[in-house]
């Protein structure tokens, strides 16, 4: 097992053998981050770390302006927050726009949406397609007191780890607590997934015309259409890392 921050993270090695012996092809591979508001940065570890599992070195993108979404970007992650803040925010830069147009310039590069990520991607800005065939309805468990964490259902298949990186979860430089959801799921990568629900959204069940992939007892809580994942949690601020690793494995794909 190695221990490691992620603050020190680097790879140089571009092939190099896994821990079963066997070489691995190494892509080159960016991935952006929309920088608008939200959990970005447990997204940032999150695929940091989901990279050291699958020792694939992953270049992060900090998306903040429209003309960063560029053709280099080979996937990109809508972090969970709040979506209306979100298009407020995104505003002076057009993120959000530049965000839709690169999802419609190319529709086979991988997107993982969580939370208001999905909201963004079922409910994207006026006069554009939605990205996943279902209705939405925000904040539709309740107001904030009515967050939970409960064990998903996970039927998508995801690629295992290739080495157990253990990594601290810190939320950021200024020591503050992370919340104890986080460190009761850190462990955890069962078979059930832990599904931290923060003011999350809900699938309209019946209008759900995609793949689902994930359930909630028996509502659907995760979709995927083609190559967008949609959830309605947030796996970040866990440290089950298969939702990135996912990711990191269909951009290797895309891109042989
Ligand atoms: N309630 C938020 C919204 O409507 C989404 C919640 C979240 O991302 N945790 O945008």
């Amino acid at each position: 097992m190695v221990g490691a921050r992620l603050d020190s993270y680097s790879i140089s090695v571009h092939k190099r053998r896994t821990d079963r012996g066997q070489t691995q092809r190494i892509v080159m591979m960016r991935v952006g981050i929309a920088m608008i508001q939200g959990a970005r940065h447990e997204h940032y570890q999150a695929i940091k770390h989901a990279s050291m599992e699958m020792q694939q070195e992953v270049e992060v993108v900090e998306l903040r302006k429209a003309e960063q979404v560029d053709s280099s970007i080979d996937g990109l992650i809508l972090p969970g927050g709040e979506s209306t803040t979100m298009r407020i925010a995104s505003l002076s830069e057009s993120l959000l726009e530049g965000l839709f147009d690169w999802m419609t310039k190319y529709p086979n590069r991988p997107v993982l949406g969580t939370c208001a990520g999905a909201i963004l991607l079922a409910q994207p800005t006026k006069g554009r397609e939605r990205f996943i065939d279902l209705d939405i309805a925000r904040n539709a468990w309740g107001r904030q007191k009515f967050s939970f964490e409960a064990g998903v259902e996970v039927t998508l298949e995801t690629p295992e780890q290739s080495t157990n990186v253990e990594v601290e979860l810190s939320r950021d430089k200024f020591n503050h607590k992370p919340l104890p959801m986080g460190n009761h799921a850190i462990k955890s990568e069962s078979e059930q997934f832990p599904g931290v629900f923060i003011r999350a959204p809900r699938f309209i069940q019946d209008s759900v015309k995609c793949q689902p992939i994930a359930h909630l007892s028996q509502e659907i809580v995760g979709v995927l259409q083609g190559e967008k994942l949609a959830l309605t949690f947030h796996p970040e601020l866990t440290g089950d890392r298969r939702f990135h690793r996912w990711l990191i494995s269909r951009i290797m794909d895309c891109k042989q």
